[in-house]
């Protein structure tokens, strides 16, 4: 199964058990009822009874009006002795979890809310994103946390290139699947808000439906080559695959040869991947090789951060 219907799997499994939890609620109120009222079970079986005889009877002319009656007189019935119970009249009704779509998760041929919020939550699951994103979106962005002081070396102040960066990350998301566009390679030191834009470019691309990975580096050549054969499609066919935090773990030839791969299969495959780091062209190429940096130059935008470490108050 294809990364994405995996996903799509999983979102209808979860509207099923919306559906199973609406009619086991349904069968408890039920059941409550008729320990309150046993007559109404009696009226229920009627009522069934009397459905069936209404559904046979809708040949014409035989005898439709008779049977309706039947059934509305049991209704009515129905509801006096609710009523008798102490209970409201709609005590033992059938609530669905989503009244919209009535838990089928269309409507008029279209997906329902619900629906996408299973999509969103099963993509979540799988792109190892978590709770990151839900804090962490271009609307939450915050550009006051940057100084507004012009740096000579950059010939702009640290928010503008900030925002600038953002709407380039903001164009990215939107155009996850444009065969000619760039991914992103985002360096600068840390704590200048290269995170939170992988994060917010991750949000954006799942609302539009694409099937998004997240790993660290450090985590990700962490797991082991034996774990890394299943893993490995995955990495290469989802639609982006954001690699964040590159330069800080431990490079061995093994990780380096990894990285290439992932890198170069991406790139023949015209997919998007977005490389967080702390390391420059230059130094990418002393720490991994010359080969990853050329790829990466070549089919990257670079995008440099600057300025201060937003989570160091005192220096
Ligand atoms: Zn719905």
């Amino acid at each position: 199964m294809s990364l994405m219907s995996e996903i799509r799997h999983a979102a209808r499994l979860e509207l099923e058990e919306n559906r199973r939890r609406a009619e086991k609620n349904h069968q408890k109120s039920l059941e409550t009822a008729y320990r309150r009222c046993p007559e109404l079970e009696a009226v229920d079986h009627e009522m069934r009874l009397a459905s069936l005889n209404l559904v046979q009877k809708m040949a014409p002319g035989r005898g439709v009006d008779e049977a309706q009656s039947a059934l509305d007189g049991l209704r009515e019935k129905r509801k006096r002795l609710l009523k008798e119970a102490g209970m409201v009249s709609t005590a033992t009704d059938f609530r669905p979890f989503c009244k919209e779509c009535n838990d089928t998760g269309r409507i008029n041929g279209k997906p329902c809310k619900c629906y996408e919020r299973a999509m969103t939550r099963a993509m979540l699951a799988v792109s190892r994103i978590g709770t990151l994103c839900k804090e962490q979106t271009f609307k939450n962005s915050d550009l006051s946390l940057f100084s507004e002081q012009h740096d000579p070396k950059f010939g702009m102040s640290s928010r503008q290139n900030y925002a600038e960066m953002t709407e380039i990350c903001k164009d990215f998301a939107k155009n996850i699947k444009r065969a000619d566009g760039e991914s992103l390679y985002l360096y600068g030191s840390a704590g200048l808000g290269k995170t939170y834009l992988c994060s917010a470019i991750a949000e954006r691309a799942m609302k539009n439906g694409h099937s998004v990975l997240y790993y660290s580096a450090f985590e990700l050549f962490r797991v082991a080559p034996s774990d890394m054969e299943g893993l490995l499609s995955l990495l290469e066919e989802v639609d982006l695959l954001i690699l964040d935090d590159l330069g800080t773990e431990y490079v061995s030839e093994y990780s380096a040869a990894l990285f290439f791969h992932i890198v170069n299969a991406r790139i023949n495959a015209k997919k998007k991947t977005v490389i967080s780091s702390n390391l420059n062209l230059t130094d990418l190429a002393t720490t991994y090789s010359t080969r990853v940096a050329s790829r990466i130059g070549g089919a990257y935008t670079l995008l440099p951060f600057f300025g201060k470490d937003l989570r160091c108050n005192n220096c």
